[in-house]
């Protein structure tokens, strides 16, 4: 058998120490002479590995206390609209950085919910870098500052955490798990799984508790943080069979060397790309100036 590359960003290729454990265990997980997409959600075994995804998920990323993590469906498309549901607080304004495909995403979703302030953007120059911290014309009275780490399409990613005096959101859907992450400059990140967690039907959100109890009564419960918290990610049927690769990938990911490894070899891979693009003699072009 020949294996083929995927440069795609996602869904991406899976290491083949993860397929081989699929493959493994896809008749029989654990003993239990089931697959793991035939055990019930509730079952303790089930809770067991749900427990250990996330305990791994916050030893590799460093989490603090006071974030909570949830395992929830809808893809990075969904917290596009379900951040605004949560996070307004009763204010009329949400502050967005535009940066490309992404990002602009994010505020045509949250324009049905609030006046998007756009506090910087590169459209003008065709997405081809990332604004500067003092370029950023942020508002005092925003319920919160949104921005993408990685604009996966661009190719643009932001080398500092931006400040803000109100929650950071993040979208760090082609970047969590690449590198460390500052998570206690952020109110709320999250991350569909299908670029570097996994494949596509699990998504991760990692919240400061602060931001709890600001959606209003309306706010369906499947889409309420805060219920969604209570109820341990479980108020429906997650995505079993994404999760459980999911943890497949934390467990590819530690035997690896965790974060720090990883991050070492993205930058080696980065270097490579960019260093044949350069050396081309024009043949290929960078758009992406620093
Ligand atoms: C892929 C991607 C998304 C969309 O994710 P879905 O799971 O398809 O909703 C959003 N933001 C970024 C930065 C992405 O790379």
């Amino acid at each position: 058998m020949i294996r083929s590359h995927n440069f795609s960003a996602g869904p991406s290729a899976l290491p083949i120490e993860v397929l081989e454990k699929v493959h493994q265990e896809l008749f029989d997980f654990a003993g239990t002479g089931s697959s793991i997409m035939e055990i019930s959600h509730r079952s303790v075994l089930f809770k067991n590995l749900f427990e250990k995804i996330e305990s791994d998920i916050r030893d590799i990323l460093d989490i603090p206390e006071n974030y909570k993590v949830l395992f929830l469906q809808g893809g990075a498309t969904l917290q596009f609209s379900q951040v605004p549901m949560n996070l307004l607080n009763g204010k009329k304004k949400a502050d967005y950085i535009h940066t490309g495909l992404w990002s602009g995403k994010a505020i045509r979703s949250a324009s049905r919910f609030c006046d998007t302030h756009i506090v910087a953007s590169n459209e003008m120059t065709g997405f081809n870098h990332i604004p500067l911290q003092e370029e950023l014309n942020l508002s005092s009275d925003a319920a919160y500052l949104h921005y993408t780490e990685n604009e996966t399409v661009q190719g643009v990613q932001f080398n500092y955490t931006p400040n803000s005096s109100v929650p950071l959101v993040c979208d760090a859907s082609s970047s969590l798990l690449s590198k460390p992450i500052e998570l206690n400059k952020h109110g709320l990140v999250y991350a569909s799984a299908q670029k570097n967690i996994g494949i596509s039907g699990v998504t991760i959100v990692i919240i400061n508790e602060d931001l709890f109890n600001m959606a209003p009564n309306s706010t369906p419960e499947i889409l309420n943080y805060t219920s969604l918290a209570k109820a341990n990610s479980l108020i429906n049927t997650p995505a079993t069979f994404p999760l459980y690769i999911t943890g497949l990938m934390l467990d590819w990911l530690i035997s690896q060397g965790g974060i720090a490894e990883v991050h070492h070899r993205n930058k080696q891979k980065a270097g490579l790309l960019y260093d044949t693009i350069s050396s081309s003699g024009g043949f290929y072009k960078n758009n992406v100036i620093d």
